[in-house]
């Protein structure tokens, strides 16, 4: 039986662990962190995954929430000038591409429970670049899923596929509940239950999700990412998550007042139910050669860092799972070489990841001309707002129209007929 280890015990690590399981391979993780120390710490994000990625965990068994969690049926988006005035607002369903976002805290934790039942081994233990020596020389198979964690400095950046040099936002995230914020129509103008976008010109962007915690059951998750200095910048001193709720009422009042009163009432899910921060986006050579000569692959935020924006981390880990899985299972015996992991991650990154850090960058800056194009008959066009929202379940969809005014027009134009027919 072929030996697979993997560091890190997050949504592509764990992922991948039970996918190789299920293949028959022998698997060992090793992650930092208990499933009880999970569950009892700080959120460490708030991420939403499409149908798509989903599907990943439901073919596994590993969907325990399916009927738990409220779905994400669509997006309402409004696009606000500086002042808060909104000047376009777009609000497209995903239809059966609808998603769900649960606290990492409740499923990592459960995860990790669920793995050595299915045969996995797994090891509480920070991995260092020497025990990654020790590791990778007792495995087939060495791969390092470690989020954002320090070991990633052991994979150099690839400067050619990294746009970014400092932090692009400064992010701040909280789970809340309330009763102005659940339930199946809880924003009055939107006749499904929303992902919550606002696009604030100069200042940043705010995102609230329909949104599940083992603490309080459904809520919903908010995400400031604010333009560093600009006017929503006003998280990073806050020092626990009831100032950070304070600020939140002060800056939706000034630039998105009118969802002002979803926060009556508002509190957050538990004490740990919040976090702030920044961090530099960097895409990451795949391979890492050890002293030894022995070579170990960077997989999830480990080679593929993007900012939240378009909530594509976790929904990356899981296509990027799907093909790991096939390229291990198509190497057979074979050596998995350095050349083995480049052409795994390369294929990956052609087919899926670039176009997944395009889309996240060009969120980053003031859309386009093509965007506008498309945009602005979504704003008027169902059809039209109901297939952008839809490429969200894969960013490659975006593309060729994204970059391309004449392609936007005719992507325009086959939706608006196919209304029309
Ligand atoms: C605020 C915020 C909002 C987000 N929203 C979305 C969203 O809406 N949709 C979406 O798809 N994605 C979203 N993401 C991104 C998503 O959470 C990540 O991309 C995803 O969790 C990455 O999975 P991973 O397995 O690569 O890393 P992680 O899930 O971070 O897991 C890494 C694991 O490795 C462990 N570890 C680290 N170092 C070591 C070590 N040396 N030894 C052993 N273990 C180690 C860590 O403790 C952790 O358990 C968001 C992120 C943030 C911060």
């Amino acid at each position: 039986m072929r030996k697979i280890s993997l560091i890190g015990g997050g949504q592509c690590g764990l992922l991948l662990g039970f996918a190789l399981l299920d293949k028959g391979y022998s698997v060992t993780l090793y992650t930092d962190r208990s499933a009880e120390q999970v569950l009892n710490s700080r959120i460490p994000s708030t991420a939403f995954m499409f149908d798509s990625s989903l599907a990943v965990e439901r073919e596994l068994g590993l969907n325990f929430w399916e009927d738990l969690v409220p779905y994400g049926e669509g997006m309402h988006v409004d696009f606000r000038g500086p002042d808060g005035s909104i000047g376009l607002t777009v609000q497209g369903r995903l239809g059966e591409l609808q998603g769900q976002a649960l606290d990492q805290r409740t499923k990592f934790s459960r995860w990790l429970q669920e793995f050595p039942r299915r045969g996995g081994k797994l090891v509480v233990q920070a991995v260092s670049v020497a025990d990654l020596e020790k590791i990778a020389a007792e495995s087939d198979l060495t791969l390092v899923a470690a989020g954002k964690g320090q070991i990633n400095a052991f994979f150099a950046r690839d400067d050619e596929r990294s746009e970014h040099l400092a932090p692009p936002r400064n992010l701040a995230a909280m789970l809340l509940t309330g009763p102005k914020m659940l339930g199946d129509r809880p924003w009055q103008r939107v006749p499904f239950r929303p992902l919550r976008f606002n696009f604030i010109a100069g200042a940043g962007e705010y995102f609230s999700l329909p949104f599940y915690t083992h603490t309080r059951g459904e809520c919903r998750s908010f995400l400031f990412e604010a333009i560093p200095g600009g006017p929503l910048d006003r998280f990073q001193d806050a020092k626990d998550g009831a100032e950070m709720l304070e600020i939140a009422r002060q800056v939706i009042a000034e630039l998105a007042p009118d969802d002002l009163h979803h926060l009556d009432g508002a509190e957050l899910t538990d004490a740990d139910a919040w976090l702030k921060g920044a961090f530099v986006p960097t895409v990451r050579k795949p391979v890492g050669r050890l002293p030894s000569g022995k070579s170990v692959m960077a997989i999830g935020d480990t080679a593929v860092l993007n900012d939240p924006i378009a909530g594509q981390g976790s929904n990356n880990a899981a296509r990027m799972v799907r093909h790991l899985v096939s390229s291990i299972v198509a190497r057979g015996n074979g050596a998995f070489d350095e050349a083995w992991m480049n052409d795994t991650f390369d294929t990956f990154w052609n087919e899926s990841a670039m176009y997944t850090t395009a889309f996240t960058n060009a969120l980053l800056k003031p859309p386009g001309a093509p965007v506008m194009e498309v945009l602005g008959a979504a704003s008027v066009n169902p059809p039209v707002a109901d297939a952008f929202m839809r490429c969200f379940d894969n960013p490659r969809n975006y593309w060729p129209w994204i970059a391309d005014l004449d392609e936007a027009r005719r992507f325009v134009a086959e939706r608006v007929e196919l209304c029309a027919a």
